[in-house]
């Protein structure tokens, strides 16, 4: 055994998901405790049998991209036209890799599809609207669209398209996840249908490296919330930078969730970093939250 391996074998993975921050229902607790809770032990199966980080985030995100309870994959939100546009991001803290997809509307897994770019030799970081619905066509992991619509979605389509109110309460799903590996290595994911009724072509915060996640050697990072405040103070940077200056990833999620309230956003996220120790903080009423920590204890949970 190399000394490098046994250095290796002292570090314990960590991981924790969320399922996005808003005033979820009574009656909907346990569906989004559930859907974390079994991501979450996707992703830690990954770790523990030796894995990346990078695969068991984008594990993770799978599972919550096919669990319809939430803005994600299937289930999405559709836009002002009635069609999702998908956002997602991965990131590899280790080597500042990333592939951040926008506006997908043929694809299932749209961090399925970050994570093919990410590994694609020579590509862009990022793309959007049609380039990535032609990107999910060139790797064969396209669908009709019409197949990523949920009943429910389109009831909620049909009141926003006849002028009703959907906003209210604030309504989200985005998913995320962040991991330390048995290497050290650190790695983020998130993805996201956005909002409901959005702008065709309306980017959030979810695909913006910085914004909707960050990944570095030092710390990873997902959010989730109001978009356009997430995206005017770099969050998931932000919570990073804190991180990296000292800050215990519970201060620095705190710290940055405070931010946005004072420039009249809400939202929530996920920290953790290279020692294993995480943090999460949000300002809505819920976030469906779960993680295994250094010691392989499982906690879920949904208010602050
Ligand atoms: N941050 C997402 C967006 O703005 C939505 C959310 O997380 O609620 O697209």
């Amino acid at each position: 055994m190399t000394s490098n391996h046994s250095s290796h074998e002292s570090i314990k993975p960590v991981i924790i998901v969320h399922g996005g921050a808003w005033s979820i229902p009574d009656s909907l607790k346990l569906r989004h405790l559930n859907g974390v809770t079994k991501a979450v032990k996707a992703g830690y199966q990954i770790l523990v049998e030796h894995g990346s980080a990078l695969d068991a985030v984008e594990r993770a995100v799978v599972c919550m991209e096919e669990d319809p309870i939430f803005d994600a994959g299937v289930g999405s939100f559709l836009n002002e036209e009635g069609y999702v546009e998908l956002d997602a991001l991965i990131m590899d803290g280790n080597t500042l890799n990333a592939g951040a997809i926008g506006a997908v509307s043929n694809c299932r897994n749209p961090i399925i599809l970050a994570r093919m770019l990410l590994e694609e030799d020579n590509s862009p970081i990022m793309l959007v609207g049609q380039g990535a619905d032609k990107f999910a066509e060139k790797m064969k992991i396209n669908t009709d669209p019409k197949d990523l619509i949920i009943p429910r979605e389109q009831k909620r389509w049909e009141k926003g398209n006849k002028g009703e109110d959907i906003f209210s309460p604030n309504t989200s799903g985005t998913v995320g996840a962040v991991a330390l590996d048995e290497k050290g290595h650190l790695a983020s994911a998130t993805s996201t249908g956005g909002s409901p009724y959005k702008m065709v072509g309306r980017l959030g915060d979810s695909p913006i490296i910085g914004s909707g996640g960050y990944a570095s050697e030092v710390a990873a990072v997902s959010s989730t919330g109001h978009g356009e405040s997430f995206m005017k103070l770099n969050a998931a940077k932000l919570a990073t930078d804190l991180i990296e200056q000292g800050y215990p990833p519970q201060d620095a999620a705190k710290a940055v969730i405070e931010k946005i309230s004072d420039i009249n956003g809400y939202g929530g996220i996920i920290t953790v970093d290279r020692l294993g120790r995480i943090g999460y903080f949000f300002s809505t009423t819920r976030m469906a939250y779960a993680y295994i920590s250094k010691e392989g204890k499982l906690v879920s949970g949904i208010d602050m």
